[in-house]
């Protein structure tokens, strides 16, 4: 069974899961919805035995049972030593849940944990746009803001596995509180209430307009899509909007240029579909506040392996995490 593993990535609103070879290659995958109102108990079942079909429906390669080695991405404060998901925004009701132990327990098997954007990060440092390079720092840009830093391919992970909580970089010493105790965190400026803050303080809010007219002149249906989609049109203050989201992403990056000195950036996630509008504003703002860049400042590239990148680092880390622990 070497080097075949399930990863699993808990979103907000689907689960996905997949058989995923060494190479990331997925050679099959499934979705079920997040059970989000569900107790722990009954999540894991639920994960539990969509993971059981999926190796049921066409196992690959002709092999009839379910790998040895799950790996489990989800969003959130993970213990990723303890297998606990300290909080979630995705299961916002969850209080240090071992999530590992429970699933493991369904499928008889040890389950591996982790964050969801620390998992993107390993896929695309091993097999996406930052292969080759080392040190890589990722971010996922979506309702909030992940991240997670790869050595070598390998996790930079902290003395508890917290490491990379990118989006909680204050940026603004004095800015808005933000739930996690900080002010001025990164996400709040990137994420996605941050774009459409940015927007509603530039645009006048009417009917004419490439985003009201497309929101149909619902203000709770603009979205960074809808958004990026009116700045293709021309429409101003869309296109300032992520502007000025990029210039914070620009800072934040510099801060992590200065730190880590990386050798790559690779940005993924929703909001990275927005492509230049945002990510152009960064790298000048990179070029112009990191410390040895001298002009030539690290790149900043979009992430190469798509939507499929979370569970695909799932695996990934139960493959590299479970050589020691099981014998097959
Ligand atoms: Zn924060």
């Amino acid at each position: 069974m070497g080097g075949l593993a399930v990863g699993i990535d808990i979103g907000g609103t689907r689960v996905k899961l997949g058989w995923v070879e060494q190479s990331g290659r997925l050679l099959t995958r499934s979705e079920i919805a997040t059970p989000v109102t569900a107790t722990p108990a009954a999540v894991a079942r639920a994960i539990a035995a969509a993971a059981g079909q999926l190796s049921a429906g066409d196992p690959p390669g002709g092999s009839p049972a379910l790998p040895d080695r799950i790996g489990i991405g989800c969003a959130g404060l993970i213990d990723r030593r303890a297998g606990v998901v300290r909080t979630s925004p995705n299961l916002p009701t969850w209080r240090e849940v071992p999530l590992a132990e429970l699933v493991g327990r369904e499928l008889g098997r040890p389950v591996h944990l982790l964050n969801d954007a620390t998992a993107f990060v390993l896929a695309e440092a091993q097999l996406g746009a930052g292969r080759g390079s080392s040190p890589v720092v990722g971010l996922t840009l979506g309702t909030g803001v992940g991240g997670g830093i790869a050595a070598e391919g390998n996790i930079m992970g902290g003395a508890r596995g917290f490491a990379g909580e990118i989006g909680h970089m204050s940026i603004a010493h004095d800015g808005p509180p933000c739930p996690c105790g900080n002010r001025g965190c990164l996400e709040l400026y990137v994420g996605r209430r941050g774009i459409v803050a940015e927007y509603l303080r530039r645009a006048p809010w009417e009917p004419g307009t490439s985003a009201y007219e497309r929101a149909g002149g619902d203000r709770r249906a603009l979205s960074p899509r809808l958004l990026a989609a009116a700045a293709q049109d021309g429409e101003t203050a869309a296109r300032e909007a992520f502007a000025a989201s990029g210039r914070m992403l620009g800072v934040g990056l510099a801060n992590l240029a200065n730190l880590l000195d990386p050798q790559l950036f690779v940005i993924g996630g929703g909001i990275a579909q927005a492509g230049d509008l945002i990510l152009e504003p960064a790298r000048r703002t990179l070029r112009e506040r990191a410390m040895a860049s001298g002009g030539e400042a690290v790149p900043v590239r979009p992430a190469a392996l798509g939507v499929d990148a979370g569970l695909i680092g799932a695996g990934l880390h139960a493959l590299s995490s479970g050589a020691a622990e099981v014998s097959s």
